[in-house]
């Protein structure tokens, strides 16, 4: 591996102390003191992810709450807002989004509407003065993700991509076996992530998603070879295959097969697709040992499990509920907030997944928006 336990630790964000500890103790609970408030959180589209996952997580957060709606819907809108005692006042919509720019109660947006509209509205967002968590993939394009960045960076507001792996505990604790270098050399990563998409979806629209399963799920396979190494690829060759021609992939890719080759002369291979129930997995295989995480990427029940030589086996399920992912997700994002802390999955990191998705949809021969 390139980089020292320090670098590591300061890239992944992974206290010592937090690493000692089961998956289930490593929730952060809100230390003792002067309690900071609640970051507001404005919810930039009401669909699955932000009404079944972050807007839950919000609920029994000490850090985050739910302080104003954006919705094309006002019907949904209000009755969402009634939940979550949200002012009338603090619902808008997309035409009159603008406007959070007067309004207190929100510090940060959350952007969760299909690929092709997190651009404009974190554009807008910045121009509010809002800071801004922004779901993955981060948008659809390199120029936008660019784009997204500079408005951030102009308008002095932190801006966080919703990799909530990134601060899940099974996670970190793979990363932090393979710095200890429990595995000994690591060789070789395999992941994949994937499921069956229903005709009709906006991630079939290449306008509206960008692309296909490597932009919606594949990414997460690409997110983890990058944290798992802490290595940006130096060569990658991919492949993309449409099989079901039952109109579904006129627009997007149903398959995609990558590899990529890091500095340190490991090799990662993934898959991922829209045409069957491929479950998000990783294993890691080192010298000394090997690990295998699955379901690697799910909401709640992930599992790592390792064999290391001269070690018991490792068998760590976490075995925390959803939403609790979101909870960690979104309270990290109002501490950076709070502290005037950079967010560990800052604009950058996003954009660089989106550099290196962008490769490999051209190596594939995939056109891209
Ligand atoms: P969804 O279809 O359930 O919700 C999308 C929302 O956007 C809806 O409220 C919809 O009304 C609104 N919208 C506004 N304009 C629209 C348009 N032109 N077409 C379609 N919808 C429009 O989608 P979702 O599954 O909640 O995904 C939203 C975002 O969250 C995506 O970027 C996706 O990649 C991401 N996501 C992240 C995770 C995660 O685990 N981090 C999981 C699922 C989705």
């Amino acid at each position: 591996m390139n980089l020292t336990r320090r670098e590591f630790t300061r890239a992944i964000g992974v206290s010592a102390a937090a690493s000692s500890l089961t998956p289930a103790a490593r929730i952060p609970t809100q230390s003792a003191g002067t309690p900071q408030p609640k970051v507001g959180y404005c919810i930039v589209g009401l669909g699955r992810i932000s009404m079944d996952h972050f807007m839950p997580a919000c609920r029994i957060s000490q850090r985050s709450q739910v302080t104003a709606l954006v919705s094309g819907h006002r019907e949904k809108a209000e009755k969402m807002a009634a939940q979550y005692n949200v002012p009338s006042k603090n619902i808008y919509s997309y035409e009159n989004y603008n406007q959070i720019a007067d309004n207190k109660d929100i510090d940060a947006v959350y952007i969760a509407l299909p690929n092709s509209m997190h651009a404009e509205y974190t554009i807008r967002a910045a121009n509010a003065e809002k800071h801004v968590l922004c779901e993955k993939p981060m948008a659809t394009t390199v120029k936008d993700s660019q784009a997204m960045i500079d408005a951030c960076k102009a308008a002095n507001k932190k801006l966080m991509i919703a990799y909530r792996c990134q601060y899940e505990p099974t996670n970190l604790r793979a990363v932090q076996l393979i710095r200890d270098g429990k595995l000994g050399t690591i060789q070789a990563i395999e992941s994949a992530n994937g499921f069956k998409e229903h005709a009709g979806e906006w991630r079939l629209s290449r306008k509206l998603a960008g692309g296909g399963p490597l932009m919606d799920v594949g990414i997460y396979s690409m997110n983890a070879c990058r944290y798992l190494t802490g290595e940006e690829p130096v060569h990658i060759a991919a492949y993309a295959s449409v099989i079901d021609r039952d109109g579904r992939f006129n627009e997007v890719e149903e398959n995609v097969s990558w590899t990529m080759k890091f500095p340190s002369g490991v090799v990662a291979s993934c898959n991922t697709t829209y045409g069957a129930e491929m479950p998000g997995f990783f294993r890691v295989h080192g010298s000394k040992g090997m690990i295998h995480m699955e379901p690697a990427f799910a909401y709640q029940g992930l599992h790592l499990k390792a064999q290391i030589q001269g070690e018991p086996f490792i068998d760590e399920p976490n075995n925390q509920k959803d939403p609790y992912q979101f909870v960690l997700e979104a309270d990290d994002f109002a501490q950076c907030i709070r502290q005037n802390r950079e967010p560990k999955a800052n604009g950058e990191e996003g954009l660089r997944d989106m550099q290196w998705m962008a490769e490999i949809y051209k190596l594939a021969g995939v056109k891209q928006a």
